[in-house]
């Protein structure tokens, strides 16, 4: 197996150009398990730790541009405050250990349905940056990056640049249900984003269906029938009803970690909850504004 250790982001896209079956290697915390296990023995990897913008994270006019080689850890500390979602999202991601050296591209290249970055970064409405020598820069919403089961539309010579997310506008939530607290796969995840200055609604499902997907019915429901003067608590059948259509949105199947039945329901429970919290959040700000 050949290593390809490009120092420059200009010498990886023309190693991935010349080389299109080298796979990447960022973290290595998906890519060193698969090849222990024997999972891909692919003919080259292409090792893009060693280029420094990928660790990098700036502001970019009204997004932040998070490089595909931060680290969880890094997004947890540096980035909590403005982007509170994924923030809890790479706060459930394996241990301190995989937290240092796992990334949002390397879960992005991954494309796992239960990747628990993915169901914040569709509910915040990101987009991700990618790249090949030929064509350039191509920025594509999340919501159309993931194309089926561990599959994203990455063509075979591009890479991930970075992701481009608003900072969030208002409350931002993320609930994952495993069989333990730490070091856990999803059996199903949900994400949570209000606007309440576009008085908007964002969600995201994962470990629910073929991809992470977005429960629109939920959101459009959501929108219209929240009172964004956040003056009274909560309407509960608003709630149940809101449960109810991310419910309806999930398409799980029954494997190891749990029953269709039981993700849907849990995804009810998880969209209620979420709610719950968002909506005391965005009330006590309200108040606070107010005051
Ligand atoms: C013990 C353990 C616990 C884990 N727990 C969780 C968890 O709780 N939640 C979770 O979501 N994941 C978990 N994971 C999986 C993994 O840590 C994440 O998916 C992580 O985000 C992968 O990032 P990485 O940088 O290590 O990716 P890598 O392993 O380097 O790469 C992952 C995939 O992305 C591709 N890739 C990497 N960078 C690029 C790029 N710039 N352009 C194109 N393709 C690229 C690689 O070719 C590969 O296919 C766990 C893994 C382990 C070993």
């Amino acid at each position: 197996m050949d290593f390809l250790r490009p120092a420059t982001w200009a010498d990886a896209l023309a190693a991935k150009a010349a080389r299109p079956g080298a796979l990447p290697l960022q973290g290595g915390t998906d890519v060193m398990v698969e090849l222990n296990f024997d999972v891909r023995r692919p003919a080259a990897l292409l090792d893009l730790s060693g280029i420094a913008e990928l660790r990098d994270w700036e502001e970019d006019g009204p997004v932040l541009r998070i490089g595909a080689g931060v680290p969880y850890a890094r997004i947890i500390d540096e980035l909590g405050a403005r982007l509170p979602g994924l923030a809890q999202a790479a706060r459930t991601v394996g241990s301190p250990q995989i937290r240092n050296r796992g990334t949002l591209g390397g879960n992005l290249g991954a494309a796992s349905p239960a990747g628990d970055g993915h169901p914040p970064l569709l509910a915040g409405g990101a987009a991700v940056e990618v790249e090949s020598a030929a064509r350039g820069v191509r920025t594509i919403p999340v919501g159309d990056f993931f194309t089926g089961v561990k599959r994203n539309a990455l063509e075979s010579d591009e890479l991930i640049r970075a992701v481009r997310v608003p900072p969030a506008p208002g409350p931002q939530y993320f609930a994952k249900i495993g069989t333990r607290n730490a070091m856990v796969i999803a059996v199903c995840s949900f994400a949570l984003a209000l606007d309440p200055v576009r008085r908007a609604v964002g969600t995201g499902v994962g470990s629910a269906g073929p991809t992470p997907l977005r429960a629109a019915a939920a959101e459009e429901f959501l929108a219209a029938r929240l009172d964004w003067a956040g003056r009274g608590p909560l309407d509960a059948g608003v709630a149940r009803e809101f449960g109810e259509l991310v419910r309806a949105a999930a398409a799980p199947i029954d494997d190891v970690r749990g029953t269709a039945a039981y993700r849907r329901h849990a995804l009810s429970v998880l969209a209620r909850r979420t709610l719950g919290w968002a909506w005391d959040e965005h009330r006590a700000d309200t108040a606070r504004e107010a005051s």
